[in-house]
């Protein structure tokens, strides 16, 4: 996709501070941290949303629960986490390529919102 932003960083076309990278899903710190760890994990194939996730392309989204698992144990953050995707605008979702926002190092509270 040539005009999403996060193709754009994964390409490198733009820079991101890289936390996690494999042959399928690439993560990096958000530009606007909600939390102390606020890290998005997304998927090399463009994929719109969540909302778009398929017998084909679930592979994808699989990676992205390893990753966060991984991600959290090798970051110290594994008792607690919060990985949110927000899906459509009436979600919230601003980056209309499939993410998944993996925060921690705070109190959540429920309901989100
Ligand atoms: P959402 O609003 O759920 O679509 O999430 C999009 C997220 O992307 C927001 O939390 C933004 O802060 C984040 N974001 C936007 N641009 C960048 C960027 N260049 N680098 C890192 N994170 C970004
Ligand atoms: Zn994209």
């Amino acid at each position: 996709m040539e005009d999403c932003l996060f193709c754009k960083i994964i390409k490198g076309e733009i820079p991101s501070s890289k936390v996690y990278e494999d042959d399928m899903v690439y993560a990096f710190n958000d530009i606007d941290p909600q939390a102390p760890v606020h890290i998005l994990i997304v998927p090399k194939e463009h994929i719109k949303s969540a909302g778009e996730i398929n017998e084909d392309n679930s592979k994808y989204a699989a990676r992205i629960f390893e990753a966060a698992a991984k991600i959290a144990k090798e970051k110290g953050f594994e008792d607690g986490f919060r990985i949110v995707s927000n899906c459509g605008d009436i979600a919230g979702q601003t980056v209309k390529h499939l993410h998944f926002h993996l925060l921690s190092g705070r109190d959540f509270t429920w309901p989100p919102g």
